[in-house]
């Protein structure tokens, strides 16, 4: 099922780690902006209970193809117990894109509703940003430590996370502790320059 990437996170080196930022950086920063200029319609849709429309301004944000994701499930019994989402692509024999996704959450929709938003967003814009990097054909697709960082990038979770970091990574992520600190500094300052 996640077999398009490959959980590399012991193998990074700080050295790798700061260049892959700064790649992703580079190749994604207009998600960001487009993103903090909907972060507050996304917090309030989140708070209200609409996952559904949150999800789904999300992956307007992203530029996936109209209908790209098909479909959003709960309670997915497929997934692995540990897993909190993951994202099925849809990719032709002899082809490197995928041509559709679903997002799939462990949990059941009101159980997906309460966890804590930062999270939420972290998990979602991990699993869009396979999608993403996917379709972009992008040279660091395959890395988990890639999307996470990506992740990160867009949720903006980097711009204020030291008090909820340990929680999000030590459970959920693929970017070791003793790499937070090159990840964030690059983060911190590559985050919103103009790529031109
Ligand atoms: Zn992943």
């Amino acid at each position: 099922m996640r077999s398009f990437a490959i959980d590399d996170r012991n193998t990074i080196t700080e050295k790798q780690a700061m260049v892959m930022t700064l790649d992703i950086c580079v190749s994604y920063a207009w998600i960001r902006k487009v993103f903090m200029c909907k972060q507050t319609e996304i917090n309030e849709l989140i708070d209200s209970g609409d996952l559904t429309g949150a999800i789904k301004l999300i992956i307007g944000l992203y530029r996936l193809p109209n209908q790209f994701i098909k479909r959003v499930g709960y309670s997915a019994k497929s997934l692995p117990i540990t897993a909190t989402a993951a994202m099925q692509l849809e990719t032709p024999v002899g082809s490197t894109r995928p041509i559709a996704g679903t997002l799939l959450f462990t949990a059941s929709k009101p159980d997906v509703t309460s966890i804590p938003r930062y999270r939420l967003l972290h998990v979602i814009t991990h699993e869009l940003a396979h999608a993403r990097m996917n379709l972009d054909d992008h040279k660091l697709r395959h890395s988990e430590f890639a999307t996470d960082v990506l992740a990160l990038l867009v949720s903006g979770n980097a711009q204020d996370f030291s008090d909820q970091m340990n929680d999000v990574f030590m459970e959920y992520g693929y970017i070791r502790p003793d790499l937070y600190r090159t990840v964030f500094a690059t983060l911190h300052r590559h985050a919103e320059n103009i790529y031109l």
